[in-house]
């Protein structure tokens, strides 16, 4: 049995956008977990990685305080946390260190539809309601604006309704919600999506090697999101352009057919998407029998 020294906590949000995939991501690493009663804490049964169900929140927090060595948020709120403390004179203890490539948002300022907004400058003497005090903050000082932040810790977009702010500052992604609240999307402050950070505290050469060994396993699940695996028979007279037409594939196999001089076997890894199309494209330039197969796992 491992002492807790030994085990890695990742700190993961316990209910919300980013739950679901994160614990996919870390699950398609290979991670076999079993869910506690209370759910606080999933423990790892193949490797010593247990996660710690927490809000969203508190993550930074957890890796800043070495609680945690990994967490996975997005970086709307790791950005949060960090212009936080520097504005109290104490520094974050994480890095980020991975994107993920999920939990896309932006960090928006807002106005009532039919506001005329023309830059940060139409931000003078305003009122914006947001939970993103620092964030909101160091773009007002970088613009050399003053505006009042007025705090909500939740549904800012009622604000202006209320006649609390006249904008606000607030995550968007696909827009509807600010739609249905009469409001518009004037800037944007940040684009988010979840990342990984790491404490700044040393892990000892055992934890760091599962931790690199987690990262390397996690690039291999990102690259195969996209990634196809492509066959076919192409005569050898248009192998130049057949190559040029794979999408994404460095060198591809080309293998001689039994029987069959004029023609070859080629198979390449594609490492975007494959449209329509592409194959079209391919058949044309003489391709035949296209396969297009799922890529299951890649290791570099
Ligand atoms: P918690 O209870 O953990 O504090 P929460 O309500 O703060 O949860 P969620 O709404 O689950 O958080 O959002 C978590 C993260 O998902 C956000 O911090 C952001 O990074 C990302 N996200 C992606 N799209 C959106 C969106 N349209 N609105 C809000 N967050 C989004
Ligand atoms: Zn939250």
């Amino acid at each position: 049995m491992d002492t807790p020294e030994q085990r890695i906590q990742i700190a993961v949000q316990k209910t919300g956008r980013l739950t679901d995939h994160s614990i996919d991501l870390l699950e398609r690493c290979g991670l076999i977990v079993t869910k506690s009663k209370n759910q606080l804490i999933c423990y790892g049964e193949n490797m010593p990685i247990d996660l710690l169900l927490v809000r969203d929140d508190d993550i930074p927090g957890l890796v800043s305080e070495d609680v945690c060595d990994l967490g996975i948020v997005g970086l709307n709120i790791v950005e949060e946390k960090r212009l936080g403390l520097l504005a109290e004179g104490s520094e974050a203890l994480f890095k980020q260190i991975y994107e993920l490539d999920f939990g896309h948002c932006r960090l928006s300022l807002a106005a009532s539809d039919g506001v005329n907004y023309s830059g940060p400058e139409s931000l003078q003497n305003k009122r914006i309601a947001t939970s993103y005090v620092a964030i909101l903050r160091e773009y007002l000082n970088k613009h050399e604006v003053d505006a009042e932040t007025v705090y909500f810790s939740g549904a800012v977009e009622i604000a202006p309704k209320l006649g609390r702010a006249d904008y606000i500052c607030d995550l968007v992604s696909t827009g509807g919600t600010l739609a249905a609240n009469g409001l518009q999307e004037v800037d944007v402050l940040l684009d988010s999506e979840a990342v990984v950070i790491q404490t700044q505290a040393p892990l000892g050469d055992a934890k760091q090697a599962l931790v690199d060994k987690i990262l390397q396993r996690l690039d291999g699940v990102l690259q195969v999101r996209e990634s196809k695996y492509i066959m076919l028979h192409a005569p050898r007279s248009a192998l130049a352009e057949i190559r040029n037409l794979l999408p994404g594939s460095e060198a591809p196999t080309v293998m001689p057919l039994d029987g069959n001089d004029d023609k070859v076997a080629v198979h390449a890894v594609c490492r975007e998407n494959v449209f329509w199309e592409t194959l079209e494209n391919l058949q044309a330039a003489g391709a035949s029998s296209l396969l297009v197969l799922p890529v299951e796992k890649m290791l570099a």
